[in-house]
């Protein structure tokens, strides 16, 4: 069995999605031959060289399940494209580029993150190909700390901003977009994640049947994407009430 995650963000301030992480991590993926995170597993990351006690927590968890013989595969998004190879290594990890083809279920399947896909964007597409060029991350990564933490507040928040202005069709996947790189890799699979839309879409690639599986952030509830003999099972779960800490009776 195979499971597919992506768009988690996780973030100190998100102890639920934390929560529900972990318990997954100890639970149905100690099963998984292997966890593909496709990309925007954190919310922000400003260098492997700067994890916080949070992050390293997150680390520490994704190696025991590594050490435990499940292979981990992790994805860069757009929130956390700096992940590096030393946070990898300390995980247990191994970096996928994106897009990436893998066999699933004995079927080649393209793997992305998705907002390579939304090419009606052009500012975000722009400025994706600026900050994912090799010189500009060689910039960022020895940008003193408290200097990368400003970027990452200013580009998080121009991207909210932008998002909520944008019109609902730019920011998902252009429709001509996916048959047109499907064709390209030769799949009938595509999954990615990235527009927060899950669902399981049928379209044409050329003259055959194909489908899109969109895996769904984690906001309300959990995403998984299961692959075993039963063939491509997308579902949600609920959280479970994180109790608020105990606050000391004087
Ligand atoms: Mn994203």
């Amino acid at each position: 069995m195979i499971l597919l995650i992506s768009d988690l963000h996780l973030e100190e301030q998100r102890p639920d999605i934390t929560r529900a992480f972990l318990d997954l991590l100890d639970g149905r993926a100690r099963d998984a031959e292997s966890l593909y995170i496709l990309g925007d597993f954190f919310e922000a990351w400003v260098g492997d060289d700067a994890m916080s006690p949070f992050q390293l927590s997150i680390c520490k968890a994704l190696r025991d399940l590594s050490d435990s013989g499940t292979k981990i595969f992790l994805m860069h998004g757009n929130r956390d494209f700096m992940i590096g190879y030393a946070f990898c290594k300390a995980a247990g990890c191994t970096l996928l580029a994106d897009p990436s083809v893998v066999q699933l279920n004995g079927e080649p399947v393209l793997l992305m993150h998705g907002d390579s896909l939304c090419t009606r964007d052009e500012a975000y597409m722009r400025m994706r190909r600026y900050l994912r060029n090799p010189v500009t991350l060689f910039v960022l990564r020895h940008l003193p700390l408290s200097t990368r933490h400003k970027l990452a507040r200013k580009l998080r928040n121009e991207s909210r901003a932008q998002t909520r202005m944008k019109a609902n069709d730019i920011v998902d996947v252009t429709p001509e977009e996916v048959p047109r790189i499907m064709a390209q890799y030769g799949v009938h699979t595509l999954i990615h994640g990235h527009t927060h839309r899950p669902a399981i879409h049928k379209l044409q690639v050329g003259d055959e049947a194909g489908k899109r599986i969109v895996l769904g952030d984690w906001d309300r509830q959990g995403w998984a994407l299961q692959v075993d003999e039963q063939g491509f099972q997308l579902a949600a779960f609920d959280f479970v009430p994180v109790q608020p800490a105990l606050t000391q009776q004087g």
